[in-house]
């Protein structure tokens, strides 16, 4: 845990008498620690494939002449490297927006099988490119609250998770049904890798992988899943995930169907 923090300080009263006031700091200090951590994983993750730019087209500009075939093998990786890193960019832009950089957008009632109609037309392309059969299932014509863009950018990063973490020629089935307590839930399904019990808990951290290389090589960044719980807290839900290795994992979205104290205010987590 982090240290006590408590600032002390000498007040001097009438009469000669001193008061002693202290003030407790430690959120404060919590907070700068979170914030100095990610500024330096931020850091470190922008440098590696900056670095690894660097090195390929050093290696590309050798190969040019001496061996085309080796030159247009980097030239794809600078191809896959830069895709990744503009992701990045723009998936830690979008968490400092949830996090409370720019105001909310107003919630209003969105269309669950509009955000499905999206999310389907969006990972189509990685699905049939692994031959991955998606259906959705389940109750139609639900209603949650909130914001629409951000809700299609929770679906779909949990759908491309289940497409890059799966073999070929699996299956990912979608599944919307409505709770009595007023939420709608979403599954994503998966027949994929699956996930160890030890990495449950912090897949959904900022920058967490439980497989780093894979991780990598499959052109992830380590902040869709943060970004799903800031946009399903965000929206008075949470996401959960259950897996088993080797067979395959599900991720839960429970949103509100009508408005929430937490949906309303869509307060902005803040822990940047
Ligand atoms: P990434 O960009 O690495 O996919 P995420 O935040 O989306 O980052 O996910 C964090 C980690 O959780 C992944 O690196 C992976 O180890 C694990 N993970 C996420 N979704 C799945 C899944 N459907 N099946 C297996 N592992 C998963």
């Amino acid at each position: 845990g982090d240290p006590l923090g408590v600032n002390v300080r000498a007040v001097a009263l009438d009469g000669g008498r001193v008061a002693i006031e202290a003030t407790d700091v430690t959120e404060a200090h919590r907070v700068a620690r979170v914030r100095r951590d990610f500024v330096a994983n931020v850091s470190h993750e922008l440098k590696t494939p900056v670095g690894a730019l660097q090195l390929l087209a050093e290696a590309l500009l050798d190969a040019t002449d001496k061996d085309p075939a080796a030159a247009i093998r980097f030239a794809e990786r600078i191809k896959h490297e830069s895709s990744r890193l503009g992701r990045l960019v723009s998936e830690l832009l979008e968490l400092s927006r949830l996090q409370g950089a720019e105001p909310l957008p107003e919630p209003e009632p969105v269309d669950v099988d509009k955000i499905m109609a999206e999310v389907l037309d969006r990972t189509k392309t990685p699905a049939s490119a692994k031959e991955i059969e998606v259906s959705f299932q389940g109750v139609r014509g639900l209603t949650v609250y909130g914001n629409e863009n951000q809700l299609v950018t929770a679906v779909v990063n949990l759908m491309e998770n289940a497409i890059a973490y799966s073999p070929e020629s699996t299956r990912v089935i979608v599944t919307t049904s409505a709770s009595e307590d007023g939420f709608v839930e979403i599954a994503v399904a998966d027949q994929g890798i699956g996930i160890e019990p030890r990495d449950l808990d912090r897949i959904f951290e900022r920058f967490y992988r439980a497989d780093r290389a894979r991780s990598r090589a499959t052109g992830g960044t380590g902040l869709g899943l943060a970004i799903v719980k800031h946009i399903s807290t965000n929206h008075g839900g949470w996401v959960t995930v259950t897996s088993t290795v080797g067979v395959g994992s599900t991720f839960t979205l429970r949103l509100p169907s009508r408005p929430t104290e937490a949906a309303l205010a869509l307060p902005p987590s803040v822990e940047i």
